[in-house]
């Protein structure tokens, strides 16, 4: 099977196979692991060992928003949040329940932000105090560029809060270089392409504070505690140590590609060889070229489409793509990442098209 989702992605067989052994999270080889894996992220996040520290919170993606959300923003306090797509609306479901005030700027779907936009936002709200972006919006596939963001806000000086976890891995940032952003999330799924079971929350340590959370779970200024006081390689609760270890296994592999210019090249390329494709059967994506992220691509369905029908005859033939979408009008979705290569990808694509005929022929 070829699986074509933005998450949970393929993965390699030697990253699955590491997952094939009990596991003791408290045992020092594994805690040996652990404090490595949290190096090795910090580092890939461009963190400053002296100002930010990577604080992995057990769970989905969206745990470890919630967290970096409950962490750095005070009870009451003001989030903007850059509304382009499904993810941005679950930042403001997610502040929202944690009791923060959260403002819906919206943005068109088929584009990414520009400085106008976080101008006018905050012009409009001039007492929030964070942008919240998701860099990469798996509901159309369009990319907001936080760099894009990062001058003005250093010069309102206003904070960001980036879900980057979508494209991490592929898509560049790095904290240091972004001294505005106080947290950024991404998970071991995804363009790491390790197994689900963790979030990776990469903070600015100023910007924690003790008891301003409001959930024990979802603290990273505990899980920062913690570290200082028992270790990088400790756990407040039981982890998914498989998920750890094979992720220890999916960052070799990513070193070994050429990290991230290298998964960005992979994925850019998948990208290119179904969005043309595409544009050959008659289908229309939903975003322009120029705006088409390497992440995943939507295309509209056309009239009558029977999306369960087209998905279980493409999984027939070995390929698994998304029986949802999460765009407002009906689209096909397609992920572009994973350990998927440029020739899986060709192969998958020239399936589509074959499963699309036939289908066009039958109707
Ligand atoms: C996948 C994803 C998440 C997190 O999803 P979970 O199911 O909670 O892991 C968050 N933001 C974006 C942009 C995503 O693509």
């Amino acid at each position: 099977m070829i699986m074509l989702t933005p998450g949970p992605v393929q993965t390699d067989a030697r990253t699955r196979a590491a997952m094939a052994a009990d596991i003791a999270p408290w045992d020092n080889d594994f805690r040996a692991v652990y404090a490595r894996i949290r190096q090795r992220v910090l580092a890939l996040a461009g963190g400053d060992p002296q100002a930010h520290a990577c604080l992995p919170v057990q769970g989905a993606g969206h745990f470890g928003m919630e967290a970096a959300i409950r962490s750095v923003i005070p009870a009451g306090g003001e989030i903007i949040v850059a509304m382009n797509g499904a993810y941005a609306e679950r930042i403001v479901l997610l502040a929202r329940g944690a009791g923060r005030v959260a403002h819906v700027w919206p943005v068109p779907h088929t584009r990414g932000i520009t400085a106008a936009d976080i101008e006018a936002a905050f012009a409009a709200h001039p007492s929030a105090t964070h942008l919240g972006l998701v860099q990469s919006e798996t509901g159309t596939g369009i990319v907001n560029r936080p760099e894009v963001a990062g001058s003005v806000l250093r010069r309102l000086g206003k904070r960001l809060l980036l879900d980057a976890v979508s494209g991490f891995g592929a898509l560049p940032f790095s904290m240091a270089d972004n001294p505005e952003c106080d947290a950024m999330v991404f998970t071991s799924n995804k363009c790491l392409e390790g197994l689900p079971g963790i979030a990776f929350c990469v903070a600015r340590t100023a910007a924690l504070a003790p008891d301003r959370a409001g959930s024990w779970s979802l603290d990273l200024h505990e899980i920062w505690q913690l570290a200082l006081r028992s270790g990088w390689g400790s756990f407040r609760f039981t982890p998914p140590v498989q998920a750890l270890a094979a992720f220890d296994v999916a960052l070799d592999l990513f070193d070994a590609e050429g990290g991230q210019p290298a998964r960005l090249a992979r994925y850019q390329r998948n990208m290119a060889l179904l969005y043309d494709a595409a544009l050959g059967w008659g289908l229309r994506p939903v975003l322009d070229q120029g705006e088409q992220g390497p992440i995943i691509v939507t295309l509209h369905q056309p009239q009558g489409f029977d999306l369960q029908g087209f998905v279980d005859a493409l999984k027939a033939r070995g390929v698994l793509i998304s029986n949802f979408y999460t765009t407002q009008e009906p689209t096909i979705r397609i992920g572009c990442i994973g350990a998927v290569s440029n020739a899986e990808m060709a192969r998958a694509v020239a399936i589509m098209g074959e499963v699309l005929s036939v289908r066009r022929e039958a109707a």
